[in-house]
């Protein structure tokens, strides 16, 4: 049995489970017992720990137990265009040089503001499951240089699974980086720390091809002892760790949280690589999204008390047409620009829009040339 079957046994995902870590009332009980019918409830007894259950708005909190709010129908559940990118099941291929594959629809525990909620801990429907045909598609494809293997948690899949796409992937000549999408190393450390079979498995074939963990630390209480080791462990089986935290409400849409997040990442060996704009996802948006104004001066701001290292992230909208970046305010306007576009006539357009206070997200008539 590998480490995470071990480890995810003691997850908590029941709401009487809660009871150790949280003071949760009758009505809050009934509220979250209604919302898991919908979207599950899976957290780990570490992350949990992590929560100051003296304040109810703890940030933590916000990140992993259910809201009411996440049963409004407002939203979408596909925004980044998923389902129009898929060539093999489960496997995307919207920019030129990248395949991403939906390896499982498990995690360690389940983000309350993820993006594929659609699918994440019951819904299988869109998860690979011919390794041989993904293979192929890559290896016809020669303008492919790299795979993310995604999910759900790249990290919930068993050692053998992970060799396997390994295995796989790092014998294609064109492919020369596989990366891994996984928040395991901010909710489950343990699972890369204590887990000698996976750290020789990343080892060995790192030697055959670059390798890399992106992962998602949102807050800096995040950011623990522990997830500095596991931080520490990847890196030195040669394994580098890129973090994409997205601005969230009640989270860390604060200059000073950012600035400690950003720089605490860094200080934990990782890299900054995106901060998005969380997306209008259905039992999402209205609990966690920022007005684009709004967080683009947080992030104005919170750049000033960051290191260079720490200040090396695009802050980005992931919209169907490709990662939009957001370059800042110029008057009552903002400036964007396509960092990756999935059209090639889009690719480092620079674009001028009118956003009106409390507009959180871009619409197709905002992209219009
Ligand atoms: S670990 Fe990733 S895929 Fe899983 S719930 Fe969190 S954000 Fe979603």
């Amino acid at each position: 049995m590998s480490k995470f079957s071990d480890l995810q046994k003691q997850c908590i995902c029941d709401v009487s489970g809660l009871d150790p870590y949280l003071s949760l009332s009758g009505e809050e009980k009934e509220r979250i017992e209604e919302i898991i019918k919908r979207y599950p409830l899976k957290v780990t007894p570490y992350y949990l720990g992590l929560i100051n259950r003296d304040d109810p708005n703890d940030p933590i909190k916000k990140l992993c137990i259910p809201d009411y709010s996440e049963h409004l129908d407002d939203g979408e559940e596909d925004t980044s265009g998923e389902a129009s990118n898929t060539v093999v099941k489960g496997m995307q291929h919207k920019y030129r040089q990248t395949v991403l594959i939906l390896s499982t629809n498990n995690c360690a525990s389940f983000c309350r503001h993820c993006f594929r909620k659609r699918m994440v801990g019951f819904c299988g429907d869109e998860v690979a499951d011919d390794l041989k045909a993904m293979a192929s598609y890559v290896s016809s494809h020669r303008e492919i240089n790299n795979v993310l293997v995604s999910g759900g948690d790249a990290f919930a899949n068993d050692n053998s699974v992970i060799k396997d796409y390994l295995e796989m992937f790092s014998a294609l000549e064109n492919i020369g980086l596989i990366r891994f999408g996984t928040r395991i190393p901010v909710v489950m450390p343990q699972r890369i720390s204590e887990d000698d079979e996976l750290l020789s498995i990343l080892k060995e074939y790192g030697k055959k091809v670059q390798l890399a963990v992106v992962t998602q630390f949102n807050h800096p209480r995040e950011i623990t002892s522990d997830a500095r080791r596991a931080i520490r462990m990847l890196l030195e089986c040669g394994v580098y760790v890129r973090n994409q935290a997205v601005l969230l409400k009640g989270v860390n849409d604060d200059p000073a949280i950012l600035a400690d997040l950003m720089n605490g990442v860094v200080s934990a060996g990782a890299i900054p690589y995106y901060i998005f704009q969380c997306r209008p996802v259905l039992g999402v948006k209205n609990h966690f999204q920022v007005p684009l104004t709004v967080s683009s001066r947080i992030i104005k701001e919170a750049r000033c008390m960051m290191n260079g290292q720490a200040r090396g992230f695009r802050y980005v909208l992931s919209h169907p047409t490709g990662k939009i970046e957001v370059i800042g305010c110029e008057g009552d306007d903002m400036l964007f620009k396509y960092h990756e576009a999935k059209n090639d006539e889009d690719q480092g357009r620079i674009m001028r829009i009118r956003i009106d206070a409390g507009k959180c997200w871009l619409d197709p008539s905002d992209l219009k040339r």
